[in-house]
């Protein structure tokens, strides 16, 4: 098991990305990592616990929303390059990912021929990738996250963030677990209750294969 955790909203997101990885990390992982938004996507990942992580974080960073992961690999070796989040070629898209990408090869071989570059081992990295391909053909974070839906076969969790459409997080489970937090002028996503109640009691479990947009004040 592993975790994911995203925050977007009214306050500084890293504290509440490394509180919200420190209370996933009962579930177990190898890895973990950060994107917060701030004019560009500020990204740090790390083999090893999450205090590791902490010693390689700036003392603060500037930001109200960000995703996070703690990784189990599956795909690629454990090393800080294959740990999540992973960006697009230009770094405007951001994607965390729990599960396995059963049909990652042959997406990332139809990608490959299309001169897409891949940076990881992973299977996740499709993801990025995939949503720059439908968000360059003029789709919105919303319809270019239902087109990759459409792509992927597999159990997976994921949250994706893009700097263009920075208010915005798309979010989406097949066979692995994900919650969204409802909070005042705030909104969290989490893989259980536990990485979310201590900032809000308001709960709502995704099922099987449902996706959701999450924004300040609006799921
Ligand atoms: N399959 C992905 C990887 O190996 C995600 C693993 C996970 O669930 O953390 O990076």
């Amino acid at each position: 098991m592993c975790g994911i955790f995203g925050f977007i909203g009214d306050r500084s997101a890293a504290p509440l990305l490394v509180e919200g990885l420190r209370r996933l990390e009962y579930r177990g992982y190898d890895s973990t990592g950060l994107v917060v938004k701030n004019g560009s996507l500020q990204m740090y990942k790390k083999v090893g616990k999450v205090t590791e992580l902490s010693k390689i974080l700036p003392n603060h960073i500037e930001g109200d929303t960000g995703i996070a992961h703690t990784r189990w690999a599956t795909h690629g070796s454990v090393t800080d390059t294959n740990a999540h989040p992973h960006l697009n070629r230009d770094e405007s898209i951001a994607v965390v990912h729990n599960g396995i990408i059963e049909n990652y090869a042959i997406i990332k071989k139809k990608l490959e021929s299309e001169g897409f570059v891949f940076k990881s081992e992973t299977d996740t990295e499709v993801l990025p990738h995939l949503f720059a391909k439908y968000l360059k053909m003029g789709n919105n974070f919303l319809e270019s996250g239902k087109l990759v839906l459409k792509e992927i076969k597999g159990a997976f969790a994921f949250v994706a963030i893009c700097l263009d459409f920075p208010d915005q997080l798309f979010v989406s489970r097949n066979s692995s677990p994900l919650a969204i937090g409802l909070g005042q002028g705030a909104n969290f996503v989490g893989s259980d209750a536990q990485s979310i109640n201590h900032l809000t009691q308001k709960i709502i479990y995704l099922e099987e294969g449902d996706y959701a947009l999450i924004k300040i004040n609006d799921v």
